[in-house]
């Protein structure tokens, strides 16, 4: 009997080293089958930059408005400001920037931002050459627009006219406006094609400037200060995104 009980013991002490190195090699399973599920998700693999527009304070010192460009422009302008709320341009930008790279990292992208607070100065030429250095797959420069008519409201597009990846930012735009349309059913503007914007000038990768609504119209700048509209906004450009890529790997 006493034997037995020592047999016992002895095989629980052998197998007890076997045990725990089977628990450990199930741990080392995890990370691989998480890695293969991230490489499914839509945008694993890809680099998105985001560029919250403007910063807490404009810097109106110049800089060159393209690539060896006589003409200049301001480092930062300081951007618009809502009709309705008063809250200035740079803070709700910031604020549906922070929910588009939430939901692109949820779709497997590794995400750049230009910026995460407004204490910053980060000139239009070094928020361009910031993702030309990380080598971005795609870039969207977040802003909300301006006007002195009241009443013009909508989404638009701005990408640049020439130059580097003119017609890759233009099928990324076009992606964007559709996808933005669907999500929040907002007015749909256009693409609009434009040589005179500092920051997609200097870029070397598919970029666009996106308007999400008009500040100075009263009703989309209640809305788009709700966190629920942002959440679409934000959304809107993240299947935007997903379906720039997605055509891009069929025409391969
Ligand atoms: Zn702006």
């Amino acid at each position: 009997m006493k034997t037995r009980l020592l047999c016992a013991l002895l095989a629980l002490m052998l197998c007890a080293p076997a045990l725990a190195e089977g628990r450990s090699r199930e741990v080392r399973i995890v990370p691989e089958e998480s890695a293969r599920l991230y490489s499914a998700l839509p945008l694993a693999g890809l680099k998105i930059g985001i560029d919250p527009g403007h910063q807490a304070h404009a810097d109106t010192s110049k800089e060159p408005v393209a690539p060896g460009s006589a003409e200049t422009k301001a480092r930062v302008a300081s951007g618009t400001r809502g009709v309705s709320t008063g809250v200035p341009e740079y803070v709700r930008v910031l604020e549906i920037s922070l929910l588009l790279r939430d939901e692109l990292v949820r779709l497997g992208a590794e995400v750049l931002m230009t910026r995460e607070t407004h204490d910053v100065n980060i000139s239009n030429v070094e928020r361009a050459l910031m993702m030309n250095e990380w080598g971005a797959d795609a870039v969207v420069r977040v802003h909300l627009n301006g006007s002195t008519n009241k009443n013009a409201h909508g989404i638009g597009m701005y990408v640049r006219a020439t130059g580097a990846c003119a017609e890759e930012s233009a099928r990324l735009a076009r992606c964007l406006l559709d996808a933005l349309k669907s999500v929040t059913g907002a007015h749909i503007q256009s693409v609009y094609k434009r040589d005179t914007y500092t920051g997609l000038n200097w870029s070397e990768v598919p970029c666009v400037l996106a308007e999400l609504g008009y500040m100075t119209n009263p009703e989309e700048d209640e809305n788009t200060a709700r966190p629920e509209y942002q959440l679409l906004l934000a959304q809107g450009v993240a299947q935007g995104i997903c379906q720039y890529f997605e055509t891009i790997t069929e025409n391969e």
